[in-house]
């Protein structure tokens, strides 16, 4: 418990994920690909209890983000954190990256831009 939320809010504030730290991708499902989908639905719920279970995260998504457009299904990305099996979901539209805000709902807990 030291330090999660400022990690998070790190990731989320322009971590230069994209290009300079992935070189090593472990296989040709990168990690900028999706790996699944979900329904509307799944992807509401476990939102939802992201925000609960992260303190402060609902007004990130506030500060940060602009809410989600109504779509039917919606992509699934792995984490891209060693050892954490957890799965990225859409919470929210980055304000000013042109990105999708993505939370993990893994042992990582952390947010990425996508
Ligand atoms: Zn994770």
């Amino acid at each position: 418990m030291t330090g999660g939320g400022l990690r998070s809010h790190d990731a989320a504030t322009g971590f230069p994920f994209h290009r300079s730290r992935s070189r090593r991708v472990t296989s040709n499902v990168g990690q900028n690909y999706p790996y699944t989908s979900e329904t509307e639905a799944d992807r509401a719920t476990t939102v939802a209890s992201f925000i609960s279970t992260h303190e402060g995260m609902a007004d990130t998504l506030k500060a940060e983000t602009t809410p989600v457009d109504q779509n039917e299904r919606w992509w699934v990305w792995k984490c891209p954190t060693a050892g954490c099996p957890g799965l990225l979901h859409v919470a929210g539209y980055a304000l000013d990256k042109h990105a999708l805000f993505v939370v993990c709902d893994g042992t990582c807990g952390k947010t990425f831009l996508r």
